[in-house]
Parts: C-alpha cells; sequence; structure tokens
C-alpha cells in the first residue's frame, strides 16, 4: 500500500484529502495522513454562532462563477446547503471624504460600461469622466511586460479611479496592495482585452455583447455573484472530514522536518515525515501550506525552490464582527457595506452589512457588521490588543455610519500571513517554482500562493496536487511531479 501525506489542513489540504479518499474508495492502494499544526481543520476558514449569528472569522463566501467550491459541496452532500448573496440588494459603497458613495451602475471592476451611471456618479471627477471617454477612443498601447493593477490602472483611466476604486477593492477584498500586485496575475482577462482591444472599454463592451442573453440562459434569475452556506464557510470542512478514514488525520500536528529518501527496495519509501507525532515513512507529499511554510521545509531538499517559495509576499488581516440590535443599524444606507480608500486615512479597509449580504446569517431583530482591517503595509495592527482595535472600529463607525449604539458583542480574528499577494513576476516565480518541483518525484504543492488565492481556487490546487501524488504512487519508478495548477 502506497502512503501520501498531505501537510497542512486549510482547504486546500482539506481537498486534497477528500480526492485522496475518493480515489481510495474507487479501489486504489493508498493510505493517506493529514497534518495539521493547529486544534482544528479549516486553517483560515472559521465560523462560529455568538447569540444566533453566524460569524466568520476569514472567508465569508465564494465567487460562484467559480464552481470548484460549489462542486466539492455537492460530492460532499452539503450542496442543500449552498446559499446565494442577495444581489437584489447588491449595493457597494466608497467612502468618499467621508462620505459613502455608491459604485455607479455599470462598472466592472475598474472598467465604466454605462454611460448614464459614470457621466452622473459623486464618486469620479469630471477629468476622470473625461479620461474614461478617452480611454475608448484613444486607449494607451498595450504593455510589454507585467506591472503592477495600479500601473496598468493610471494608463487607462488616470490617478483618481487608482485611489478611489481598485486600491480600496483590491485592499478591502483581499488585503492588497495595488501598487505592488501584478496585473497578469491578479487580472489577466484585463491584460488579454488590453492586447486584443487596446481599450479595456471598448474590450468590455465587446464582452458583454457576446455573453449569452437571458433567452440564451438556463431558465431562472442569474447567478448571484457570492455564495455561502448556510451555516456558515466551516460546514464545507467539517464535511470533508467527516468523509476521512478514522484515524487520518492528526490534529495539532506541526510539522518541523521533512526528508527525501534512498529507495532502493519496495520496503522504503521515499519521504520522511516528523512532526509532533514522531517520525512516518511516506511515498508522496502533499504540502498544502503558504508559500513561506513550505519554503522552511524545503530548504534542505532544494534551496532554489525555497528560495522561490519564500519569496511570495503574505499579508496580515483582521476581521472584527460586531453585533447589533437591528433598530440600532436603521440609519445604514442599503447594501452590502462599503470600501474605504487609503486616501481617507482610517484604519478600517472595509465593512460588511452581513445581515443584508447573506439571509438567515442573524436572527430576527439583529444586525452584524463586519469591518476589515490591515493588509499590505499595516502590520503594526496585528500587535494591538482587543480593546484597542475595537475602540478605533467603533470610533470610524460612529464617523462614517453615525452608529453610536453599543454593539451586543464584539468577535475579532487574526489571520497573520495568511493571504498570499501576488506581486509583479509572480507568474515567472511560479514558472520557477513549477520547473524545480518537476524535478523533485512525490512532491506536490497545493494552496493559495500559486494559481488564485480565493477559496475555490484553493479547492483546485488541492484536488490537482492529489492528483499529482496518485500518478507519482502509481509509477512503478516514481515519475517527476509538477505543482498543481
Ligand atoms: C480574513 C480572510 C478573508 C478571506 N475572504 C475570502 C473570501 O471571502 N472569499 C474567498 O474566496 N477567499 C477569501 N480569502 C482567501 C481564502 O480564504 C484563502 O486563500 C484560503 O482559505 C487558503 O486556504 P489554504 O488551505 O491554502 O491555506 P490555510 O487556510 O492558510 O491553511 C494552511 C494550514 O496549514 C497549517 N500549517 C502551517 N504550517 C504547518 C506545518 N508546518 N505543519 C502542519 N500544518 C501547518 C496551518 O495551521 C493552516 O491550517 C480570505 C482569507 C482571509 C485570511
Amino acid at each position: 500500500m502506497k502512503r501520501i501525506a498531505i501537510i497542512g489542513g486549510g482547504i486546500a489540504g482539506l481537498s486534497a484529502a477528500w480526492t485522496l479518499e475518493k480515489a481510495r474508495r474507487a479501489g486504489q492502494d493508498i493510505d493517506y495522513a493529514l497534518f495539521e499544526a493547529g486544534s482544528r481543520l479549516g486553517g483560515v476558514i472559521g465560523s462560529e454562532t455568538v447569540d444566533g449569528c453566524i460569524i466568520e472569522g476569514g472567508p465569508d463566501s465564494f465567487l460562484t462563477e467559480k464552481p470548484a467550491a460549489a462542486q466539492l459541496c455537492r460530492e460532499l452532500g452539503i450542496g442543500d446547503q449552498l446559499l446565494p448573496s442577495n444581489d437584489a440588494e447588491r449595493k457597494t459603497y466608497i467612502l468618499v471624504r467621508n462620505r459613502l458613495v455608491p459604485l455607479p451602475d455599470g462598472l466592472m471592476f475598474m472598467i465604466p460600461t454605462k454611460l448614464v451611471p459614470t457621466a452622473m456618479t459623486r464618486l469620479f471627477s469630471l477629468g476622470t469622466k473625461l479620461r474614461m471617454a478617452r480611454e475608448y477612443l484613444f486607449p494607451p498601447a498595450p504593455a510589454t511586460q507585467d506591472e503592477s493593477v495600479a500601473a496598468m490602472t493610471l494608463r487607462h483611466f488616470g490617478q483618481e479611479t487608482v485611489d478611489r476604486l481598485v486600491s480600496p477593492l483590491l485592499s478591502g477584498v483581499y488585503g492588497g496592495d495595488a501598487s505592488q500586485l501584478s496585473v497578469r496575475a491578479v487580472l489577466p482577462r484585463m491584460v488579454k482585452m488590453e492586447q486584443e482591444h487596446r481599450s479595456l472599454t471598448r474590450a468590455m463592451l465587446a464582452a458583454r455583447k457576446k455573453a449569452p442573453t437571458t433567452s440564451g440562459r438556463p431558465a431562472g434569475p442569474p447567478p448571484s455573484l457570492f455564495t455561502t452556506l448556510r451555516g456558515g464557510m466551516s460546514q464545507m470542512a467539517d464535511a470533508v472530514s467527516a468523509q476521512l478514514v478514522p484515524g487520518s488525520v492528526r490534529l495539532e500536528a506541526l510539522v518541523h522536518g521533512l526528508g527525501r529518501n534512498d529507495v532502493r527496495s519496495e520496503n522504503d519509501r521515499a519521504w520522511t515525515v516528523e512532526s509532533t507525532y514522531g517520525r512516518e515513512q511516506f511515498d508522496a507529499v502533499i504540502l498544502a501550506l503558504p508559500a513561506w511554510a513550505s519554503a522552511d521545509l524545503l530548504r534542505l531538499i532544494d534551496h532554489p525552490l525555497a528560495e522561490a517559495l519564500s519569496g511570495v509576499p503574505y499579508s496580515s488581516s483582521i476581521t472584527m464582527t460586531l453585533g447589533y440590535e437591528r433598530a440600532d443599524l436603521a440609519n445604514l444606507p442599503p447594501g452590502f457595506g462599503f470600501l474605504v480608500p487609503a486616501t481617507e486615512k482610517r484604519r478600517m479597509l472595509a465593512c460588511t452589512f452581513v445581515h443584508a449580504k447573506f439571509a438567515g446569517r442573524v436572527p430576527d431583530g439583529k444586525g452584524l457588521l463586519r469591518c476589515f482591517l490591515g493588509g499590505t503595509g499595516n502590520d503594526e495592527l496585528m500587535d494591538w490588543d482587543d480593546a484597542r482595535l475595537t475602540q478605533t472600529v467603533l470610533r470610524e463607525l460612529e464617523e462614517i455610519l453615525h452608529l453610536n449604539a453599543k454593539p451586543n458583542f464584539v468577535r475579532i480574528h487574526r489571520s497573520r500571513r495568511g493571504m498570499a499577494q501576488y506581486g509583479v513576476g509572480h507568474l515567472e516565480r511560479i514558472q520557477l517554482v513549477r520547473d524545480r518541483v518537476a524535478t523533485i518525484p512525490g512532491l506536490a504543492l497545493a494552496g493559495n500562493a500559486y494559481q488564485g488565492i480565493g477559496v475555490p481556487d484553493c479547492i483546485r490546487t488541492g484536488q490537482e496536487a492529489a492528483d499529482v501524488a496518485l500518478r507519482a504512487v502509481q509509477a512503478e519508478r516514481i515519475p517527476a511531479a509538477s505543482t498543481a495548477r
């Protein structure tokens, strides 16, 4: 029987474990063990219920258009728990000079596609609106190499679009810095649009024309933008865990050493994993860890690989969820919440009106606000204690929303170095990682450092890493493995 180790029990590692479990049930002669340093599975995914309210410490949902997460839930028998966002209520505001300005209708990320709402919005000055019109008529030349998202936005739509739209979108959602994130890694679709049409506005309008109309789509309303689970995102981790072979999960199992062995006979296995549980031997290893943690384990095995991995930056973040009486939130504007540009000089990056975004998150008469803080360049917040963070957020909520009611409860979750940031040159770095991994038989990598940091992307990398490991152990001589793609 071949043995496969999965190191890391976040959603990427769990997805790898589920893929291996399906292979085992299909008759493959394998055994697997999942090592997780923490006391629970799920990694940054962590839901809890307080006063009947469902609180998410990490991701609160996933993009519906990426199918891997919903597909996993269906396979696990929890498809009936999938819950779409209330898109009829979808409205997002940007804080501009301490006033909440709605994002204009027809904006596709940074690209305006509707004339009247763009012309009427208070989000942009007249100069920026004229710049947007010019982009349609006289677009800039396409870039010849990778650049930051901010640089591409600046070339097409000007600095105000960077400051008021693109930066808050990237920092409020992923804790990223638009002036550092790679446009080729984060927004590949825009790069392709620029190459094909030069003007992003023209490209987006052409894409919309080609998109299936209501008549070409299956009957029913269009799919929601976001999907979550009725009982919280942790349902996904719990559902995988319930399907795994009893005894295959090792919790509080920090892996501190990884070694390659000479395989000379049938009884030798290629890998040694050293953890809190002792030394164990495996035929293949899946590292479903943040890149910096994988780098630590691989340093003695392949130094250039470890160097490439440790060069992937990570940001830290904090979510603060505050429970209120609904009556206290009566003055909230309708919508999902707001984003705060860095130019507003606030600590808060974003605030979600949770009770409006999804049905059933709170009991009747209650309301929930989730504030997001931290991100690139704000590491010092990670050292603030709960009292200081709470005081700061309450003050900002009062100044922005005129909310001075005392919350019924406050829950704070810190994620240290949890969000990979795809800097300029990320794709080349990941190609280097792939090339090195391909020279190390029985090794596969998964997680948010490679090809997308969202939950569905991490699930996909876990599945692909498991396939690589299965192929490696099935082969007579272990062949070259490759990074999860
Ligand atoms: C606050 C926050 C909000 C987010 N919001 C969204 C969202 O709304 N939608 C979305 O799609 N995505 C969101 N994301 C991104 C997404 O949730 C993550 O990218 C994804 O869940 C990461 O999964 P992972 O398995 O790769 O890593 P992790 O969840 O980080 O799991 C890695 C695991 O490895 C373990 N580990 C580390 N070192 C060792 C070791 N040496 N030995 C054993 N175990 C080890 C850790 O304890 C951890 O459990 C958010 C992320 C954060 C932090």
